[in-house]
């Protein structure tokens, strides 16, 4: 059995990319069944244990809407020893108030590049979701803390098709304009190709957006999150999102499945001597386990390769 890729770099990529770990929140979101409180907990401190240094813990979204993530209250103070940053979503100025008052000090707001997206999960337009933005960022930067704005459907969204490249760099900008310091472009449906990738990290940096504040999010839905990456990295991105595990999609896009699997992206890393940090067993490991506790395989590849029993 092999547990690692051969070690042979590329030219022209980052020496090293730190991974946005997302399944805790946006992967567990999506979990039909609630998970309890102290597996998240555990899962938060694996994940830590396993390399990663900036996991996403939660959300403080109204439980009527993510009941899944209801227990955020519950959780966070249960992550205090894990030495990891560990941002939270928080939906509006309730969300943050509740994230400040546990000592959040990273948060992230998540909003539309298209208007069908930003109405069926905001109930607002993109200029409306924006106004209820500006007063979570500013307040939570007065506060000291780091704001990532998540920015969906920048490649396709599926009420509306195609999304045009200068739509997603105004809404890009608009989010930045805001305070937010890192943006997260996210293929919530899965379907960019890597020319629109680099076109679209072309079109912001043209729009005074450098590429250091620019994450990007990918989804495996069309087999393309890898691909996607490389044409990132490429591009100088150095911030990758990825689901350990491959868990979760979007509740609000049904034809959303799979996060790009965290272990997918290391087993590439790893192969083009990128550091990470990650240890690819540990993690593997945890993603095993957690797959054990939701009672499914994990849909990572790199996970069903490496946990398979001969
Ligand atoms: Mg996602």
């Amino acid at each position: 059995m092999i547990g690692l890729p051969m070690t042979v770099p590329a030219p022209g990529l980052p020496a090293r990319v730190r991974i946005h770990e997302v399944g805790a929140r946006d992967g567990l979101q999506n979990e039909k069944s609630a998970v309890p409180t102290e597996v998240k907990a555990e899962f938060v401190r694996r994940l830590a244990g396993a390399g990663l240094t900036t996991i996403e813990a939660t959300s403080f979204v109204h439980p009527k809407w993510v009941p899944q993530l209801a227990d955020a209250e519950q959780l966070f103070p249960l992550l205090a020893d894990v030495d990891a940053a560990l941002p939270v979503l928080v939906p509006n100025e309730r969300g943050l108030d509740r994230a400040l008052a546990l000592g959040a000090t990273r948060i992230a707001v998540f909003g539309s590049a298209t208007e069908t997206f930003a109405s069926r999960n905001l109930n607002r337009t993109v200029a409306e979701s924006l106004a209820m933005f500006e007063p979570v960022v500013a307040r939570a930067r007065e506060g000291g803390a780091h704001v990532r704005g998540y920015l969906s459907m920048c490649f396709g969204d599926p009420w509306e098709g195609a999304v045009p490249v200068h739509q997603v760099v105004s809404v890009a900008k608009a989010l930045l304009d805001l305070g937010c310091d890192e943006l997260s472009l996210g293929d919530t449906i899965g379907v960019a190709t890597p020319g629109h990738v680099q076109a679209l990290l072309s079109a912001l940096n043209e729009a005074g957006v450098t590429t250091d504040r620019i994450g990007v999010h990918f989804h495996d839905t069309y087999g393309q999150a890898l691909s996607n990456t490389l044409a990132a990295l490429q591009h100088g991105v150095t911030t990758v999102d990825a689901s350990a595990g491959g868990l979760g999609g979007c509740p609000y896009a049904k034809s959303a499945t799979g996060n790009l699997a965290t272990e997918d992206l290391v087993w590439m890393l790893d192969g083009l001597g990128i550091e990470t940090g990650v240890d690819l067993a540990a993690l593997t490991a945890t993603s095993v386990w957690m797959a054990e506790q939701l009672g499914r395989p994990s849909p990572s590849r790199t996970v069903r390769a490496l946990s398979h029993k001969e």
